[in-house]
């Protein structure tokens, strides 16, 4: 599947959409992520063809589906809310989207029980679905969507809002594990970084109606392309510290770290932003030459880590610290390292290096 530059704008309104250009393999599992408003819903209405878009082209398999219906474009989706028959049964209800397309009735009974075992509800095929709970009822709504085997894709608008948090967590292992067994191509749509990054293989990130990055989680993680990106996936978000070279090495808070390896490539930037996950900030000793000092603003103990955040100058550096580490207090002055193999740099958002 293909989009290629696509644009939208609702009437007058800024573009929704800007230059989308984006290729998806048959089989695979992709997830457009991004705040409210990022043009996310969008996106997913033009693929399925409940938009036509103001610029661009969708291409299914090289054929250009632009102007064609939902129907014809053989699309299934699932919505945020439960759209089942209440006064039908549990198989009545999965069985309904290919009893429309005339599937023999040895075929559906298979294809339905199938479905209803993936999603743990055999027990349940010959209740009627109004007695049933929310999040049962939106378990029927993903099995509707996943029921056909010659669809072009399953897309999924924030299938899971409705369901309570510890039945998400199963219904997303679920969903990863039904989709290596069906090889349906599925595109989900999400605000929730945990979501995007567990289901799919590639995540579409999305800001202000543009892809900033499209890529694996780790690729999102160890290398975001845009300082969106960074901000956006992680618990806290990528550190950023302004900075610009100066004669052998990267000024940050007044403070000259050695950096003459990255001379080639920062040499001529003028002014650029340094990018540290917090997962990568380590404590250095007192006065190390390739460390900034700072002074402990906040320390947290989360649990599994401990939440160091300190300013150095003005900048803000937060630090993810194993809970093995001795822990600095509010107050104390630190060395902090932020140069690394796994430093970003970026200049007006871009990743230069
Ligand atoms: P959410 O997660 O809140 O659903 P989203 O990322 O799916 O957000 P869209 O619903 O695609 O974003 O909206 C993108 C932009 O287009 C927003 O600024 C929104 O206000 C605008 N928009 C969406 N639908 C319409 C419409 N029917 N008419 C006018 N503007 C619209």
């Amino acid at each position: 599947m293909r989009l290629a530059g696509i644009g939208h704008r609702y009437g007058d309104a800024p573009p929704a959409l800007t230059d989308i250009d984006v290729t998806w393999e048959d089989g695979g599992a992709y997830a457009l992520l991004g705040p409210s408003g990022c043009g996310k819903t969008t996106m997913l209405n033009i693929i399925s063809g409940l938009l036509t878009p103001s610029e661009g082209r969708v291409l299914f398999d090289g054929v250009d589906v632009t102007d064609r219906s939902t129907v014809s474009r053989n699309i299934a989706q699932v919505f945020q809310f439960p759209v089942i028959y209440d006064t039908m049964t549990v198989a009545e209800n999965l069985a309904f989207p290919l009893r429309n397309r005339g599937v023999a009735p040895d075929r559906i009974k298979h294809r339905v029980g199938v479905i209803a075992e993936m999603l743990e509800m055999s027990g349940q095929l010959d209740t009627r679905a109004a007695g049933l709970a929310a999040d049962a009822k939106q378990k029927i709504s993903l099995g509707r969507g996943l029921v056909r085997e010659d669809v072009s894709a399953v897309l999924f608008d924030e299938p899971l809002t409705v369901i309570d948090p510890h039945l998400k967590w199963q219904l997303r292992r679920k969903l990863k594990q039904i989709h290596h067994e069906l090889k349906l191509t599925l595109v989900y749509v999400t605000h929730d970084q945990v979501e995007a990054l567990t289901f799919a293989d590639q995540v579409v990130v999305m800001t202000r109606g543009r892809a900033v990055q499209i890529g694996t989680a780790s690729e999102l993680f160890e290398r975001p392309q845009h300082t969106f990106v960074g901000n956006f996936i992680g618990s806290p978000g990528m550190n950023f510290l302004p900075a610009k070279w100066s004669g052998e090495g990267i000024e940050v808070a007044g403070h000259v770290l050695p950096a003459r390896e990255l001379k080639p490539t920062l040499g001529d930037a003028g002014e650029f932003t340094l990018g540290v996950r917090p997962e990568y900030v380590q404590l250095a000793a007192a006065g190390q030459s390739d460390a900034l000092p700072a002074k402990v603003q906040k320390a947290q103990d989360i649990g599994t880590y401990q939440l160091l955040t300190a300013t150095s100058g003005d900048t803000l550096i937060r630090a993810r610290l194993s809970p093995e580490t001795r822990t600095p207090k509010v107050g104390d002055d630190v060395w902090l390292h932020v140069l690394g193999t796994h430093t970003c740099f970026y200049k007006n958002e871009e990743l230069i290096a």
